[in-house]
């Protein structure tokens, strides 16, 4: 087996895609072929993208307070989870949240809110902080997540500035009504493909861990091939208490590195991004899965917290991987890692980030 993946990588190298048997195959690799099978990815990953690990920074602009029902979010209707809830932050807000993801080195910034979608109103919100942000760092690259959009949303996001739309599908079509019944698999498909359509580079991912079985896992990642996602989060469940996935664990630190190593023999090229969940699931392999993954978050998360930023630039560079984009060691967000007074002053909270 260890010759096979070696020989699928090759094969994929040639030209040839990886097949849902490939796909399955890899998920289903036995722990003693881990290495191998992180090698064997780890050729895609450095034929695409070098030893760079591209580095992304959350700005939570609306928290909590959705009448959606995603069973896995904290922030949906029914969840009991202690969070933070707030309404929009204002510009100057999202601009010092921004500018400080920005010193600790991310390239991105994914500025995101909870809710179902945006209404035009919250569009040209963001569209004013998006103006506000690039003026002052032309260079910055920013994805929005606000949910399903309406016409017309996705192209006068274009035209502020914003360079990319998150909308994950989360998991397969076959599974999505068991984890969410006010909206659609379709509903979140239509968003994705009018983020493309407009122009925007689309970021569509999953969460693993809902109670999928492989074959789903495989469902989901062949269709963020076929709809042409440009960078997939890879979500790795996290069962708050007072949500209806509390107390579910069905995640190994080696079952996520296999699911990260299955989206890159699936789409070799596309940004594979360790998202939610990461420190939680993936724990003392994370610095292994950077060798599969070619970004992450830095720091925290949306309402949870997620590993120090330094610790993940010292990751980073123990690893013997460069942060996208730097031209100098990018400096900590700030001592404690996380970008939030309020959460600093909470200690560690208490859910995944929804869409992205
Ligand atoms: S994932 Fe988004 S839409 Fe769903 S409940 Fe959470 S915040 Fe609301």
């Amino acid at each position: 087996m260890t010759t096979s993946f070696d020989q699928l990588a090759t094969s994929i190298l040639e030209g040839k895609p990886a097949t849902e048997d490939d796909a399955l195959a890899v998920l289903r690799a036995h722990d003693d072929e881990l290495v191998h099978l992180v090698a064997a990815a780890g050729r895609l990953r450095r034929e695409h993208f070098g030893n760079t690990v591209k580095v992304n920074y959350l700005v939570n602009l609306k928290s909590g307070l959705c009448a959606e029902n995603c069973n896995y979010c904290s922030q949906a209707l029914g969840s009991t989870a202690d969070i933070l809830k707030y309404k929009w932050l204002d510009t100057d807000e999202a601009l010092q949240q921004a500018a400080a993801g920005l010193r600790g080195g991310a390239t991105r910034v994914c500025m995101v809110s909870s809710g179902r979608g945006p209404t035009n109103k919250d569009v040209e919100r963001v569209a004013d902080m998006v103006g506000a942000i690039k003026a002052e760092n032309p260079q910055v690259e920013i994805c929005a997540c606000l949910g399903l959009l309406k016409d017309g949303q996705a192209e006068r996001l274009r035209d502020a500035g914003v360079d990319a739309y998150n909308h994950n599908i989360n998991t397969a079509e076959s599974h999505h009504d068991t984890i969410v019944q006010t909206h659609t698999y379709a509903d979140r498909v239509d968003t994705v493909s009018k983020a493309k359509s407009a122009g925007l580079s689309p970021c569509s991912g999953l969460i693993a861990g809902l109670g999928e079985t492989d074959e789903q896992l495989v469902e989901a990642l062949f269709a963020l091939r076929e709809m042409g996602s440009e960078s997939i989060p890879v979500n790795f469940l996290m069962p708050f208490d007072g949500t209806p996935y509390e107390n579910t664990w069905e995640l190994s630190p080696t079952r996520c590195l296999k699911i990260l190593a299955m989206a890159r023999f699936v789409c070799p090229d596309k940004e594979i991004r360790i998202a939610g969940g990461r420190e939680m699931h993936l724990r003392s392999l994370q610095a292994l899965a950077l060798n599969v993954a070619n970004s992450i978050f830095l720091g925290d998360y949306l309402t949870s917290e997620g590993q120090a930023a330094e610790a993940d630039l010292e990751m980073i560079r123990d690893g013997g991987f460069v942060v996208l984009g730097a031209d100098e060691d990018p400096r900590p967000v700030d001592v404690e890692g996380s970008r939030d007074p309020a959460k600093r002053r909470r200690g560690a909270g208490t859910t995944e980030r929804p869409n992205a």
